[in-house]
């Protein structure tokens, strides 16, 4: 599980306060195993809160929001929070009559901005906060927990204890036991769904979602009726059928990256590998040396950006760099080549390629990418043609090539 948390208050954005919401949740939520996948710090604005809570909502299955709940003009974030996931907001009696309560110990009657503090969006469960006015807030939206709590530190750290953290366990514990998944690398989200979609749509009691990064896709099948004796059997059912018309495109049914697949498969087979990078800037051997005992199986790298490092260190012909330029199909064979010989490897992968956003032209567009492959006694080279930002270019790029090893490795 993925857990995004959003700070919302615009004097955190000031030279006067520091964001620590966030370290208390990420403390409390990461020994439950769940991983802090993105943090926001955004000022009391409609539109960045809304951004914010619509990244998180597409990447994560729990976003913690805190702040902004209190009663003046500029606590908005229940009232956006409401208005992105399309529900209405209902006073709460209950919470009426807490406010009133407590305000009148202070002898002060309840104005207008005090009362929306108990505005309560349709289905949010209320959290109760002993220790201010404003209680928090828990929705569920499809797979997403959604929690929004005050922003004052003394009031959240008890109910991130005491209220947070048991949901979170709890819908832990039976969705470990009610979901499956398939991680799938190679192919584009749209190209998936439409070879996929007939097969889910025969389990209207799972719910399948496809969450897509460039060049991996995670699908999530979760158990959604009530009985759950059928649970197991038709999840892995549907796995499996999903994971057989997906083929070799499905690189695990577990939640692991790509350079972990890959290693598990170079280590059983007991192969090395090098790389060598140009648009990619060292991103590859980054990935694979993220994975705990990769020593076995990768050397090392050449980051070959210039021309004269691809020339001096690989091997690459200057005549080839003449000739086709180093985005091209014999400069990324000769790369290839050239890093598994000079690290004496069993496989040796090349990439070169134009990230953008500028250096792009006609014949070769931002987005033209080779990768090269260097095994047995053969070396082959891709072309491809990448959308995308900068960003998206070399992420992709790097899960393409990783997926090519994976897949030809043998
Ligand atoms: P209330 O207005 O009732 O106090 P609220 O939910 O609106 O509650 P904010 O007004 O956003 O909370 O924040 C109140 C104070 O809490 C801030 O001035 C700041 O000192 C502290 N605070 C808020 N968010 C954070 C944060 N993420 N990290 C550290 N301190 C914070």
């Amino acid at each position: 599980m993925r857990a995004e948390i959003i700070a919302v208050g615009s004097e955190l954005l000031s030279f006067s306060r520091t964001e620590t919401n966030s370290l208390y949740i990420a403390s409390k939520l990461n020994p439950l195993g769940i991983k802090i996948a993105r943090k926001f710090v955004v000022g009391d604005s409609e539109q960045e809160i809304r951004e914010a809570l619509q990244i998180a909502l597409k990447a994560s299955e729990i976003v913690v929001i805190t702040g902004g709940l209190g009663p003046t003009n500029d606590d908005i974030t229940r009232e956006v929070v409401a208005d992105c996931l399309g529900r209405e907001l209902h006073e709460s009696k209950e919470i009426l009559e807490l406010l009133e309560r407590r305000y009148s110990r202070f002898g002060i009657r309840l104005t207008s901005n005090n009362r929306k503090q108990a505005d309560v969006p349709e289905g949010a469960e209320i959290l109760p906060n002993p220790h201010g006015t404003a209680p928090g807030l828990f929705l569920t939206e499809g797979e997403a927990l959604i929690f929004l709590l005050p922003g004052p530190p003394r009031e959240l750290y008890p109910m991130v204890e005491n209220q947070v953290v048991p949901r979170i366990q709890k819908v832990k514990a039976t969705s470990q036991r009610l979901m499956r998944l398939l991680k799938v690398a190679g192919e584009a989200e749209s190209r998936v769904d439409a070879r996929i979609e007939s097969i889910y749509k025969e389990y209207p009691l799972i719910e399948t979602t496809i969450l897509s990064s460039p060049g991996v896709i995670s699908l999530y099948f979760v158990w959604n009726g009530v009985d759950q004796s059928e649970a197991a059997t038709q999840l892995d059912e549907l796995q499996g059928r999903v994971a057989g018309a997906l083929g070799q495109s499905v690189y695990s049914d577990a939640e692991m990256s790509l350079a972990e697949a890959l290693g598990a498969k170079l280590t059983a087979l007991s192969k090395t590998i090098s790389v060598a990078e140009s648009c990619t800037g060292g991103m590859i051997g980054s990935m694979l040396t993220e994975v705990p005992g990769s020593s076995v199986y990768f050397e090392g790298g050449v980051i070959s950006y210039s021309n004269a490092v691809k020339s001096r260190l690989l091997d690459v012909e200057s005549g080839v760099l003449e000739e086709h330029g180093a985005v091209s199909e014999p400069c990324a064979r000769a790369m290839a080549l050239g890093v598994r010989r000079l690290l004496g490897t069993d496989i040796g992968l090349s990439v070169t390629g134009v990230a953008g956003p500028g250096g792009g032209s006609e014949e070769k567009p931002v987005g033209t990418v080779f990768i090269g492959l260097a095994h047995g006694g053969d070396c082959e080279v891709r072309k491809l043609h990448l959308p995308g930002s900068r960003d998206a270019i070399r992420l992709r790029t790097c899960n393409l090539a990783l997926d090519w090893v994976r897949r030809v490795i043998e």
